[in-house]
């Protein structure tokens, strides 16, 4: 994977310079479809065989309609074989080569002992964690490196670059709190995205994150389809079930909890949440509204966080700088100031004991237990009229026949290529997939037949991007024409 990403890096670098791009529309395009900030698998390039397949779209040159004959036959003959030159061997840096493939290894391995460690991520001290701007994958310059408070640091080996010292952030309920502008929204971010290996330079290389750690975040208007959201929500007024919830306009509350027993549906291990991003009444409810609201619904995530851990074996990381009512709840808060991270759990019980909120701590009520949901493959229909229909609108949003699906809530999709092979997949499980399968079951079938055919396989095309089951996940989840077989 880390030389595939960077062969196609670099003859996207070659092709971006060296071709001619007179005449109209596509007209003499070259579209090599590399990676950003992430290292990841991509269709573009493979290994065949004792070969090495490039593969991207051009536009012959054109003017209107018509080909440029001699302009076509340069670009085919001249320009594109020169730039497949460049990744020749050879040619390369290898040095380059071998960074990028240690940097990968190194990533993969640490990501390998955090479970064992006891560990949700590792961000190595020196990290540089902010970007550049919104729209910006550079890191920021002159940015506060990450240091870990001394409490906090763990030593780990690593495969080629000795030992590394960092932050670890334990498993269990963790807060991430401080003022407004002070980085927890940057360090979460980080978090998020570590699940993936970063480039040389880009600042966040060594943030590792359990791949099974997911991001969340409430989606009001989602559909919601036969989710048990009973470990949340229950007592509906007129008795309405929560048993097998379902919604096609759900609220900022009901999404947030249909996301977390949809996490727990696909196996993940670690929940990580902004409060900028999540429904107030699932995250809270003070001693106040306790006393004022006798018929309550809604079981708010404080009153579950501990039992997710220890009953399910799900941590939780939360950004939370509007409720102190969470410090009861955390085994370990980190304060944010001027960038720096402090470990402040044992003052933060202090200021528990010294302030009582005279919340009552609701005993759990029944375990939190997901109930796995089984798809009609129809539901996956990619027609649109007589022909199937699939195409990705960047990060956000996904066509698939006649629907639109909208993945904006899909926290740690990070490349336009993962959106498409969303669609690739989804049209794969409408003529291939078990029916009878689980939504993990599916996506685990379709994800494992595009690992043992390559994604290219899918349909080859030329800019798919490797996604995990969690996003896969989500989109089934999102998907209007959801229909599930009837419970047995
Ligand atoms: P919060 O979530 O605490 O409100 P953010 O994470 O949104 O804060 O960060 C606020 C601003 O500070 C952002 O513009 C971000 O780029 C910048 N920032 C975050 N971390 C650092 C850092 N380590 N060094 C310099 N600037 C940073
Ligand atoms: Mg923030």
């Amino acid at each position: 994977m880390a030389v595939a990403d960077f062969l196609l890096r670099r003859f996207a670098g070659e092709v971006a310079g060296g071709t001619d791009r007179s005449g109209s529309g596509k007209s003499g395009v070259v579209v090599v479809d590399a990676g950003d900030a992430e290292i990841l698998v991509r269709s573009g390039c493979g290994f065949v065989g004792d070969g090495l397949e490039l593969r991207f779209r051009a536009g012959l040159p054109a003017q209107g309609r018509r080909v440029m004959g001699r302009a076509a036959a340069r670009l085919l003959t001249e320009d594109l074989p020169r730039a497949a030159r460049a990744v020749q061997w050879s040619r390369l840096d290898g040095e380059r080569v071998r960074q990028w493939v240690e940097l990968v290894e190194d990533h993969e391995h640490l990501q390998g002992q955090l479970a064992g460690r006891g560990l949700v991520a590792f961000v190595r001290d020196g990290a540089v964690l902010p970007r550049a701007s919104g729209v910006s994958s550079a890191p920021l310059r002159g940015a506060v490196e990450l240091r870990s408070p001394p409490s906090l640091r763990v030593t780990l080996p690593t495969l080629h670059h000795g030992e590394v010292s960092g932050m670890g952030v334990p498993v269990g309920v963790t807060l991430v709190t401080g003022g407004g502008f002070h980085g927890k929204t940057t360090l979460l971010e980080a978090i998020q995205r570590g699940i993936h290996p970063h480039v040389p330079g880009d600042g966040r290389e060594w943030v590792v994150t359990s791949p099974d750690a997911v991001a969340l975040r409430s989606e009001d208007g989602r559909s919601v389809v036969g989710v048990d959201l009973r470990a949340f929500i229950s007592d509906l007024p007129g008795g309405r079930d929560t048993r097998g919830f379902t919604s096609p306009d759900a609220s900022g509350s009901t999404s947030l909890a249909a996301a977390i027993m949809e996490g727990l549906e696909g196996g993940a291990t670690a929940l990580l949440l902004d409060e900028d991003r999540c429904a107030t009444n699932l995250l809270i409810r003070d001693a106040r509204m306790q006393q004022l609201v006798a018929r309550e619904t809604i079981t708010p995530l404080i009153d579950r966080v501990q039992q997710l851990h220890a009953d399910a074996g799900v941590s939780t990381v939360l950004v939370v700088g509007g409720s102190g009512d969470y410090l009861e709840v955390a085994d370990t808060v980190l304060l944010m100031e001027d960038y720096r991270v402090h470990e402040v759990t044992a003052r933060a019980r202090e200021v528990a004991a010294g302030h009582p909120t005279g919340r009552a701590v609701l005993p759990p009520r029944g375990a939190i237990v997901p109930s796995p949901r089984r798809p009609r493959l129809r539901s996956f229909d990619p027609r649109r009229g007589q022909r199937a229909k699939v195409r990705a609108r960047g990060l956000r949003e996904l066509q698939l026949g006649e629907q639109t699906i909208d993945l904006g809530a899909l926290e740690q999709l990070v490349d336009d290529g993962q959106a498409r092979t969303i669609g690739a997949l989804l049209e794969w499980l409408f003529e291939h997939g078990r029916e009878g399968g689980t939504v993990r079951e599916l996506a685990e079938q379709a994800l494992a037949a595009a690992d043992e055919r390559g994604l290219y396989a899918l349909g080859r095309l030329p800019d798919l991007v490797g996604v995990r089951r969690y996003e896969l996940m989500a989109a089934i989840d999102r998907l209007r024409s959801l229909r599930l077989l009837e419970a047995r």
